[in-house]
């Protein structure tokens, strides 16, 4: 049997109705913040619950344009997670700010002591990123960051509809930035991203920034990106949202499924399961013994089983001049040599994730 990773053509294999409506959008010419944009913003909004919805035009440029508008920029120090994938990093490097990693726990997200301990005079905002579905610790760190006059910008690109005690991620921060990538649980046809707020203020400076700063077409307010959601993506995700909820309960009901069974595995560990917080799962991620012989025999068995990642960020060679080392992050550095990734997605059978559950007992020797 094949598993593979990648369900983009499954998701997209019934959209007669949607051409019918990229038809649409093509022969109006509607193409740059198009109203079909302002509806998918609305829609959006909605969804996560919270006033405001700003497209832009990648989850990378959401953190990035959240953290600008927030005044974040050049000799600012950024904390963040020194697991995460490099975007949340990039986009702190890219507005001339240094991120300053700390270790994550078992949930995969940043350890919130340790946020404390990296604080200095230089600290202007931490970006907590709910990393494989999971959330970080809000409640803690939202209290950690008002007693310093921190910013939070939530990193939530992985994270669309979990929740921490039933409160949302997207909700805690200043802003939140979600990613629309393909690979994400709520994707389109390309890049995209989305950057949420409750601050009416910063949702009207955000508007600017995601467009040359300019406030109509004859005045500039100030300097901005070109970082817009492409209308044509907006009336991609418009019609994918409706089934955020399914999509979400899937992905949540496999994860449940390998969670019993692998528990079965004694060489296997699934990580423990935070009370109150609801994983969207991402990622689908256990720790394993011999993993790398694992991941080969899975791979050689048809399974797309993948590492998220086998370096971690902080010790990344384009990432050296921050002056990390191996040992600075014992627990990503052994999260990094023992976690193996499993298909997790709504579009996995019954029969497929069965098939992943035999093969790595029968590796095993079950
Ligand atoms: C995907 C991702 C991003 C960036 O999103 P893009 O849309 O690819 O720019 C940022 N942070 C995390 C944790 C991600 O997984």
């Amino acid at each position: 049997m094949h598993v593979r990773y990648s369900y983009l053509p499954q998701q997209f294999e019934a959209i007669d109705e949607l051409l019918a409506q990229v038809k649409a959008l093509v022969q109006s010419g509607d193409f740059t913040l198009g109203a079909a944009l302002s509806r998918f913003e609305g829609e959006f909004a909605a969804l996560i619950g919270t006033r405001f919805a700003i497209g832009v035009g990648s989850g990378t440029d959401a953190i990035k344009l959240s953290l600008v508008a927030a005044g974040v920029g050049r000799g600012d120090e950024v904390i963040t997670a020194a697991n995460t994938f490099i975007a949340t990093a990039g986009a702190i490097h890219e507005i001339g700010a240094t991120p300053v990693f700390v270790d994550c726990d078992e949930s995969f997200c940043m350890d919130v002591g340790a946020v404390e301990r990296r604080i200095t005079p230089r600290t202007k905002a931490v970006v907590p990123v709910h990393y494989a579905g999971n959330m970080v610790n809000m409640p803690r760190l939202c209290a950690l960051a008002s007693a310093n006059d921190l910013f939070v910008v939530e990193d939530a690109c992985q994270a669309i509809l979990a929740d921490f005690e039933g409160r949302r991620a997207g909700t805690w921060g200043l802003a939140a930035a979600f990613s629309l990538h393909p690979l994400k649980n709520l994707n389109v046809w390309g890049d995209g991203g989305m950057i949420v707020t409750d601050d009416g203020d910063l949702a009207a400076k955000l508007r600017l920034l995601r467009n040359h700063g300019m406030a109509n077409r004859d005045e500039i307010a100030m300097f901005g990106y070109n970082s817009r959601l492409d209308t044509l993506q907006a009336v991609v995700g418009s019609w994918l949202i409706g089934s955020a909820d399914a999509i979400t309960e899937k992905r949540i009901e496999s994860a449940s499924f390998y969670d019993r069974e692998f528990a079965k595995i004694p060489q296997l560990r699934v990580p423990t399961r935070r009370k109150g917080c609801r994983s969207v799962f991402h990622l689908y991620m256990v720790f394993a013994q011999r993993r790398d012989e694992l991941l080969a025999y899975c791979q050689k068995q048809g399974i797309e089983a993948k590492v998220h990642y086998p370096i971690p960020l902080y010790r990344q060679r384009g990432l050296a001049h921050l002056g990390y080392s191996l040992g600075d992050f014992p627990v990503a550095d052994e999260q990094a040599a023992s976690l193996i990734t499993f298909p997790c997605d709504q579009h996995l059978s019954r029969e497929e994730r069965r098939y992943v559950v035999d093969t790595v007992a029968g590796f095993y020797g079950q």
